[in-house]
Order: C-alpha cells, then sequence, then structure tokens
C-alpha cells in the first residue's frame, strides 16, 4: 500500500485535465509506492445528476486522506435560486468543514517573458499571499438577507482567534523564507481597509498583537486599495501578505496576473488536519475540452502539498520531489519548448504535462 493517500476530485470545466496532468507529474515525481490517488466525483455537473456537489462519501474521503488535490468546480449555468454558482459550495463547504483557514498563494515570475510589467525579470517578483479563509466578507455566504427586492446585506465577520490564526501562520512562514526580493528583509504586510471599516481595524489589531512575537520580522501595512497599485508599481518589496479573505481573493488575481495569469498560480488551503490544493483558478468554460488549459497551476499546486506532507511527516523524499516538480516547471519554461498558450507559447494541457515529466 502506498504511503500516502491523496483523494482527488477532478471537478467541472478545465478540472478533469489539469487534475489529471498533476497526477500524473506526481507520480512521475514520487514514483507509485509513495502515493495513491483515488478519485470522487463532486462539482456542479454532479449537482445536476445527483442534487450534491460534495457528496457525502467524497467529503468523508477527504477528510480521512493525507491530502485533497482538486481540479476545479463550477459551471456559470448551474446555479441556486439566489443566482450564485453552485460549483464553489465544493470548495467551500471543504474549507468551512476541515477549517481550512490559511489559503497559501504563491505569487512568482519565472524566467521568460511571462509578466505584463516593464522590465521584470525572474526573482522580482517572489511574495506569498496568505488569504483568510474561513472568515470576513465570505463567511456569510448563504446567509445574507435580502429584504423585499430592495436592500441586501452580508455581513462580514471577524473573530480574534479567527485573525490570530492566520496571522501567526504568516509570520512562521515568512521566517522560513528569504525576505523580500528588493532587500531580503523579511516582511508581513498586513491587508486591510483600517480606515474604513472597524472589522478591518480589529484585524490590523490582531495581527500587529501577534507581532509582537516576532521581532525579526517587519511589519509592514497596507490599504487593500493601495496595494494593489504596490503590486504593480514594486512588486519586489513584498515578502508575505495576509489578508481578509475576500480582499485576499481579489488581490491573488491580480498578482496573478503580473507573473502571467491564472494558469500559473498555485494554491494551497491549510488547516491543523487537512490540506486542500487547486490551481487559483476557476473551471474555465471558455476553454474546456480543447486541451489549452495550463497544467502549471495545479502541478505547482501538487508540490505545495507535497512541502506540506513533507513538513507534517518529516518526509524528506517528499520534499525532495517538490523541488524536483518545482526545478522542471522553471527548467520547461526557462527552455521554451512547451510554453501554455496563456503564456504566449503553443503548446497543449497534454504536451506542456509530457515536457515536465520528462525534464524531472
Ligand atoms: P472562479 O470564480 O471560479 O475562480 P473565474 O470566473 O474567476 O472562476 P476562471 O475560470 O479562473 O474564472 O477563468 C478566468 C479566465 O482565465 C478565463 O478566460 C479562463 O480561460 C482563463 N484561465 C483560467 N484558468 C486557466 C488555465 N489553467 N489555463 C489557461 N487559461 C485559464
Amino acid at each position: 500500500m502506498a504511503k500516502y493517500q491523496i483523494a482527488t476530485i477532478e471537478g467541472d470545466g478545465i478540472g478533469p485535465e489539469v487534475c489529471r496532468a498533476a497526477v500524473k507529474v506526481l507520480q512521475e515525481a514520487c514514483g507509485l509506492d509513495m502515493l495513491a490517488f483515488n478519485d470522487f466525483p463532486g462539482g456542479a455537473a454532479h449537482y445536476v445528476k445527483s442534487g450534491a456537489v460534495l457528496p457525502e462519501d467524497t467529503f468523508n474521503a477527504c477528510k480521512q486522506s493525507h491530502a485533497i488535490l482538486h481540479g476545479a468546480a463550477g459551471l456559470p449555468e448551474v446555479t441556486y435560486p439566489d443566482g450564485t454558482e453552485v460549483g464553489n459550495d465544493l470548495h467551500l463547504q471543504l474549507r468551512f468543514k476541515l477549517d481550512l483557514y490559511a489559503n497559501v498563494r504563491p505569487i512568482r515570475l519565472y524566467q521568460g517573458d511571462f509578466s505584463p510589467l516593464k522590465n521584470r525579470t525572474a526573482g522580482e517578483i517572489d511574495y506569498i499571499i496568505i488569504r483568510e479563509n474561513t472568515e470576513g466578507l465570505y463567511a456569510s455566504r448563504g446567509a445574507g438577507v435580502l429584504l423585499r427586492g430592495e436592500v441586501a446585506t452580508d455581513t462580514l465577520v471577524m473573530t480574534r482567534k479567527g485573525v490570530e490564526r492566520v496571522a501567526k501562520f504568516a509570520f512562521e512562514l515568512s521566517r522560513k523564507r528569504h525576505g523580500a526580493p528588493a532587500d531580503g528583509k523579511r516582511r508581513v504586510t498586513v491587508c486591510d481597509k483600517a480606515n474604513i471599516l472597524r472589522s478591518y481595524a480589529f484585524f490590523r489589531a490582531v495581527c500587529t498583537d501577534v507581532a509582537q512575537g516576532y521581532p525579526d520580522i517587519e511589519l509592514d501595512y497596507a490599504y487593500a486599495d493601495a496595494i494593489t497599485v504596490h503590486l504593480i508599481k514594486r512588486p519586489d518589496f513584498y515578502d508575505v501578505i495576509v489578508a481578509e479573505n475576500m480582499f485576499g481573493d481579489v488581490i491573488s488575481d491580480l498578482g496573478a496576473a503580473t507573473v502571467g495569469g491564472m494558469g500559473i498560480a498555485p494554491s494551497g488551503e491549510l488547516g491543523d488536519h487537512n490540506g486542500l490544493f487547486q490551481g487559483a483558478h476557476g473551471s474555465a468554460p471558455d476553454i474546456t475540452g480543447l486541451n489549452v488549459a495550463s497544467p502549471l497551476a495545479t502541478i505547482l499546486s501538487g508540490a505545495l502539498m507535497l512541502r506540506w506532507l513533507a513538513d507534517r511527516h518529516a518526509d524528506q523524499a517528499l520534499l525532495d520531489a517538490a523541488q524536483r516538480i518545482e526545478t522542471s516547471v522553471e527548467k520547461t519554461l526557462a527552455q521554451g519548448r512547451a510554453i501554455p498558450r496563456d503564456l504566449g507559447g503553443m503548446a497543449s494541457c497534454t504536451e506542456v504535462t509530457a515536457e515536465i515529466c520528462r525534464n524531472l
């Protein structure tokens, strides 16, 4: 029996193709006796067939597995009566039920001409956004109020416990890194709108309290609107950014755009017991079934998964495999033979995957 059981949910749209690509690379990098992948149904199309976006068996398997790898979920035409998309409930339910409070979103520029920013080269953009994943504005999904068709409200939720744990996560992560590319300083930037709303002022105050325990790390603040400018003009200033749920969602798409787009942005959603890994992008229905999706985000999410497992189980072999996958992605992009379409190349999803496997 393989050492680690990984539950996969391929999902909708490009989900299956990018998920299979990541499984292929992970198997190649780790060998068959290390990881066993068990696929489970879930997503918007499954909801249409069965009425369940995250079936109970799928949830139980996810909970019991060592880690969860997901393609993507959601189809724009599959909605609830209030207009919200059904597919999002797959990862939202996993997030809330498994308490995956820290959403780790690395933003890294690779060698090649991939940034829309002028004169930015590999190594100059290398920061991680920690998106608080269980509170903030999205916590009230499904519980908003629509009054007489005239007024709609959703409540922004912050708790001391919730903010403290994600802030600690951000500071601990900064400690393990090498600092910001511009000056080598370990730095945590707190992203909020503390100037406008009490809840964000509370977020900032709790982060500031947590920072007292990390005198070796510079504490920095940025308003959510201002940071959209900074991430374009001086992305090399950033090391780790911790943000409220919705702001983290928005700025991580912006960050992804600065390094080439959604197709290269990985994501890991971590709790104390479980981890869910998927590209930061959605199911991209516009390019489904064309074999043109970039598998890089999901492959890099797979490498994040290995790093997380390696840490939890003190397993050097997993860490080595993660490193090999990341180096192979780096090499593939630098060689320029198999560049995915969204990064300006012509390679299909399967060609990119094959090249990454070769370069392992
Ligand atoms: P969600 O809200 O579920 O995150 P979204 O509505 O933001 O989804 P995506 O599915 O992420 O939208 O797609 C946004 C754009 O990015 C689309 O044009 C899509 O084709 C493109 N895109 C997303 N993922 C990839 C990928 N892996 N490779 C290439 N293009 C992608």
